[in-house]
């Protein structure tokens, strides 16, 4: 008998991946956690059902969440990380010699624990001594921090949920608050194919550009999201994406990476027309 994993996208849009194993099932006080052994993308976590990282596919969203900015500020050194409890966002920043400190706010402890006994190569860093993990709600986490962080990731879940405080006015400006001068944040952003995504995306985008001067939206392939073409969501104090990009210092760091590289860098922030649109007048 075959087995499949089936998420429900929209009402209308469904993946379905072929199963070996379910290898982990159990609910935490947030979310139902599963891990799957699936036939085509390798390992599959998913939270409330819903796809959050597979062994196939994670590289494409833990290099696009983490070196656009690492590459726009070289001097980036201390790091927040909100969600990101597969430890895929950690492993990719620390790979960089001038991080000195990185704070991890997972408001789910299982998920860590699920993601060291059945992600390896994606939890590898968990145990890092320049990380410091907390297993905390980042809303609350995040309320009163001044001028302490270089980079702030938000590796977050979808709006809803624990995720849903993540993506509000007050948390965005929170985060202001929390960046120093040269500070940048950075957002998974849903994605503009399916109207109910597409929504978010644009109401997150809205509030950002109220509360940072440099507002812009890039994008990615992920094959296993939700239509597989996802956005990311850049803030900045001083900095613009593209015209700031210190291609030959990142270069010269030698990182290997399998789905980022300077030149798509600039691609990443070229967006089709009927997205440009959205974000520029604030709708679906
Ligand atoms: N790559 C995934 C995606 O794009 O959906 C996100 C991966 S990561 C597993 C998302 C994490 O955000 C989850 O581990 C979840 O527990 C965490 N999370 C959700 N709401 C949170 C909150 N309020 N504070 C801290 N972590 C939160």
């Amino acid at each position: 008998m075959e087995l499949w994993y089936t998420e429900e996208q929209t009402d209308n849009v469904r993946l379905s991946l072929k199963v070996k194993q379910h290898l982990f099932s159990d609910h935490s006080d947030f979310q139902q956690v599963d891990v799957f052994e699936t036939a085509e993308y390798g390992r599959l976590m998913t939270l409330d059902g819903l796809v959050m990282v597979t062994e196939k596919d994670e590289f494409v969203y833990h290099d696009m969440i983490t070196h656009v900015a690492m590459a726009v500020n070289p001097e980036i050194k201390n790091v927040l990380i909100i969600g990101g409890g597969d430890g895929g966002t950690a492993r990719e920043v620390l790979r960089y010699p001038q991080i000195q400190h990185v704070d991890m706010v997972e408001i789910d402890k299982m998920v860590c624990d699920v993601a060291k006994e059945f992600f390896p190569t994606i939890s590898n860093e968990l145990e890092n001594p320049k990380l410091a993990l907390y297993y905390e709600d980042g809303v609350a986490y995040m309320k009163g921090k001044n001028s302490v962080y270089d980079l702030i990731i938000i590796d977050s879940t979808d709006p809803v949920g624990p995720g849903e405080g993540l993506f509000t006015t007050e948390f965005y400006t929170d985060c202001f608050n929390a960046l120093t001068e040269n500070g940048i944040l950075i957002n998974q952003n849903e994605s503009p194919v399916y109207e109910q995504f597409a929504k978010e995306a644009v109401r997150a985008n809205s509030k950002l550009k109220k509360i940072f001067p440099e507002v812009h939206v890039y994008q990615a392939q992920i094959p296993t999201y939700p239509s597989g073409y996802w956005l990311f969501g850049f803030a900045s104090k001083k900095f613009h994406p593209t015209k700031d990009v210190k291609a030959d210092v990142w270069n010269k760091l030698g990182l290997k990476t399998k789905y980022y590289n300077t030149e798509l860098h600039l691609g990443a922030f070229a967006l089709p027309n009927y997205v440009k649109e959205f974000f520029n007048n604030g709708n679906v």
